[in-house]
């Protein structure tokens, strides 16, 4: 039997087995098999991290996050976890390598996934010019014409990272305006190998066995036009990783799991921001955030989910200690 078990292994994930590892719970991190790390492992630079003036690599970030883990006591599981039982005093945990854990308190820590188009072209050329990372495949295109489609902080530094090796980008936005931060969208609109269809989105995606072009329409009138390119990279947001929660615990209407927050200066009770509809879970970083979804602030609802499943277990042990003075 665990005190606590961390389901994830992004930067919620890890900074929540830091803290509940100094706490002295030794944590254990079920950390994925093949995505461990979270989504920052896909990222190339990350400049807006505190303590790296001069950026640092997704993948680096994460590895000292799970070796800063690791060195106070934090046992990693490289595995995925595919049924919760979280009510009661006990939860039950059981992975894809048919492990089984049991914890008085969880953290769920398990992020959010891509999203896709929701075309049949694009399951149909998945990973034959048609990708959702671009530090991943964009190697792949070098000489060649690619799409970017989404007109956030991603589809940009993805579009820039991507003149690299293509000759020409050419970004999709459903829009005019970009939603991306100002920064990241000047570095773009200024790239002389990036380009931009406005008002865009894609109605198809062209070719046999690998992307020769794409069909966009026009929102504002409908009309249709064809686009040469050899690669499509989809960079139009996430969704939360929730789906195994969903008959447990109490998810809004995009699948965003629920936690209490701050508490009301007249209610003593909400002391647990990280808590969830079931007592002893606790939740963090992107599956619980529509609004902020951002490294830092991953890692500080992964500070605050392990403070409060260690209060919540304080609680526990102050009741037991009571339940036995008394008998
Ligand atoms: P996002 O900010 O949600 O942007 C998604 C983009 O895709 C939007 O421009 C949206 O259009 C478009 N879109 C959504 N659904 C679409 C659809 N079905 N068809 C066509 N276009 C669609 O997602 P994100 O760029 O992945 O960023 C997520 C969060 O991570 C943000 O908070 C962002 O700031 C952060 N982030 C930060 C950095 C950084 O700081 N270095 C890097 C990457 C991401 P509309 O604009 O019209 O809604």
């Amino acid at each position: 039997m665990e005190q606590v078990v961390i389901i994830g292994s992004g930067p919620a994930g890890y900074t929540a087995a830091i803290y509940a590892a100094r706490a002295g719970y030794e944590p254990t991190v079920i950390a994925g098999s093949v995505t461990a790390g979270g989504n920052l492992v896909n990222t190339t630079e990350v400049e807006n991290f505190p303590g790296f003036p001069d950026g640092i690599a997704g993948p680096e970030l994460m590895e000292r996050m799970a070796g800063q883990a690791a060195r106070f006591g934090a046992k990693l599981v490289f595995d995925d976890v595919v049924e919760v039982s979280l009510r009661g005093p006990v939860k039950q945990l059981k992975t894809l390598g048919d492990q089984t854990f049991e914890a008085s308190a969880v953290i769920v820590a398990t992020g959010s996934s891509y999203k896709e188009l929701g075309l049949a072209s694009e399951k149909r050329l998945g990973g034959r010019g048609v990708s959702y990372c671009a530090t991943c495949d964009g190697f792949f295109f070098k000489g060649k014409d690619v799409v970017v489609v989404g007109g956030g902080d991603s589809a940009l530094e993805e579009a820039v990272f991507l003149t690299r090796f293509a000759s020409k980008v050419t970004v999709v936005h459903r829009r005019a305006e970009l939603r991306a931060s100002r920064i990241v969208a000047e570095r773009a609109l200024a790239h002389p190998q990036i380009e931009f269809a406005w008002h865009s989105v894609v109605a198809d995606i062209h070719g046999d066995g690998a992307v020769e072009g794409l069909t966009l329409r026009d929102v504002r009138s409908d009309e249709l036009s064809r686009l040469d390119a050899q690669g499509v990279f989809v960079a139009i947001g996430h969704t939360p990783n929730s789906d195994l929660f969903k008959d447990q615990l109490a998810l809004d209407s995009d699948g965003y799991i629920i936690v209490d927050g701050p508490a009301a200066p007249d209610d003593p009770v909400n002391a647990q921001h990280q808590a969830t509809s079931v007592p002893g879970v606790f939740a963090a970083g992107d599956v619980v955030d529509r609004t902020y979804r951002q490294a830092i602030t991953a890692a500080g609802t992964g500070a605050q989910a392990a403070l409060d499943a260690q209060d919540y277990l304080e609680e526990l042990a102050a009741d037991a200690a009571i339940a036995a003075a008394t008998v």
